[in-house]
């Protein structure tokens, strides 16, 4: 087999087009390999609407850039035909080698698709040698085209959650199918609250999905998101994540010890202490002492910490009868505890809050639905802001959670198999 050969089943070239020449530039640096592809002179194309075999119109030059022959960048030049079909008119052909618009090969796209699935985006553009703004372009693209068809008409439980593209404004809000084992993010938009709802139900609507079927949304308590479940999910049972309602006591914990520290001195690593879970056996010697310190002080922080801790009780009733006997005890037990105690006030907040959606957050006893997939999302997002690193808009991380997070990154496999 000779090296035309070889090159020729590299590019992919099929019928009319050959490759007519190649030539290594030397004179400029880096290596330059260009290759030359062109139809037998009188070939008939494929007119781009009806597939009918038509004569040539007129040609106009296009250049690709191709997979690196070895450290030399390699270039694809073709003289591209628009052809003259008798119902048709002058349309220009695609060529088998790339995508109508793009200045690079598929084969190049697809090694460029697959460094990005492993690494940043700016290392990727690196390695490969292009801007990484041209990268960006190409990763938008395919997960824009693997998106539109995403099949959601299985979709019954839904859970999402939001998160901060950018450290403290710009809120991206993120839909989970609950009931798929992996990759289980289904849709992605920059904002929160009702108005996510409502494109997500659209959404759902466009890929075959129904609004109507969704029977379960797992989420936390934004009254925004609460209302959009109401009007966009109708038929949804809202089932609040046990992750939320920790969250919310370990803020009000934190904002304790905040006042209380303004108060007094409290013992050196008792942030880190009250911050984890006591019975995690993570704890250093410091930090017990730390809390042990706390303790002995009766201290408001201590008092906020126990209250904190009990929640770990209501979680493990083994049946839903059970949790809401837990909860009504658990409300009873803290109330009387912070009970004119000024310092103790972020608590109360925190207990209305959970009286408020009892009924809510008693239906994970009843849903089956568990929360790991939620409390999951956090590491998935934050591996969407690493590879997102440096352009950290909204539109570049809400992709990057795409590639990583939903069916799109094994679908690009699928495409690319075929
Ligand atoms: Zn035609």
């Amino acid at each position: 087999m000779d090296g035309t050969k070889i090159l020729t089943l590299g590019l992919g070239l099929e019928a009319p087009w050959i490759l007519k020449e190649q030539h290594l530039d030397t004179a400029v640096s880096p290596h330059r390999l260009n290759l030359t592809v062109e139809a037998e002179r009188g070939s008939l194309y494929p007119c781009p609407e009806c597939g009918d075999a038509c004569p040539a119109h007129d040609f106009a030059d296009k250049t690709w850039r191709h997979l690196n022959f070895f450290q030399h960048h390699c270039y694809l030049h073709a003289r591209v035909p628009r052809t003259k079909c008798p119902t048709h008119g002058i349309k220009r052909i695609e060529v088998p080698w790339a995508r109508p618009g793009s200045d690079f090969t598929l084969l190049f796209e697809q090694a460029a698709m697959a460094l990005v699935r492993e690494m940043p985006v700016l290392a990727a553009a690196r390695l490969i040698e292009i801007t990484d703004k041209r990268l960006w372009r190409i990763v938008h693209h395919y997960v824009g085209c693997m998106l539109d068809q995403l099949d959601l008409s299985q979709v019954k439980a839904v859970g999402l959650d939001e998160t901060a593209a950018k450290r403290g404004h710009r809120y991206v809000t993120v839909f989970l199918d609950m009931q798929r084992k992996s990759e289980p993010v289904v849709f992605a938009i920059p904002g929160r609250g009702k108005a996510t709802v409502k494109a997500f139900s659209e959404f759902l609507a466009a890929h075959q999905g129904d609004p109507q079927a969704v029977q379960e949304v797992v989420c936390d308590m934004s009254p925004a998101f609460l209302k959009g479940v109401e009007e966009h999910l109708p038929k949804a049972e809202v089932t609040v994540d046990w992750f939320h309602i920790v969250q919310i006591f370990t803020r009000a914990l934190d904002d304790v010890r905040k006042r209380e520290r303004r108060e007094q001195e409290p013992p050196k690593h008792l942030r880190w202490a009250v911050l984890r879970n006591a019975d995690a056996g993570n704890l250093t010697a410091n930090q017990i002492a730390a809390l042990q310190e706390l303790m002995a002080d009766q201290s408001a922080t201590a008092d906020a910490w126990i209250i904190k801790e009990k929640l770990r009780w209501i979680q493990q009733a083994p049946t839903l009868r059970g949790a809401r006997w837990r909860i009504t005890r658990f409300l009873n037990f803290a109330r009387e505890a912070i009970a004119g105690k000024g310092l103790l006030s972020p608590m109360n907040k925190a207990l209305n809050t959970l009286e408020r959606h009892t009924d809510r957050v008693i239906r994970r006893w009843l849903s089956g639905l568990t929360n790991a997939r939620l409390e999951g999302m956090n590491s998935l997002f934050q591996a969407a802001r690493s590879r997102a690193r440096g352009y950290r808009n909204e539109s570049t991380f809400i992709t990057m959670i795409y590639l990583i997070g939903s069916p799109v990154g094994s679908m690009l496999d699928q495409a690319k198999s075929t």
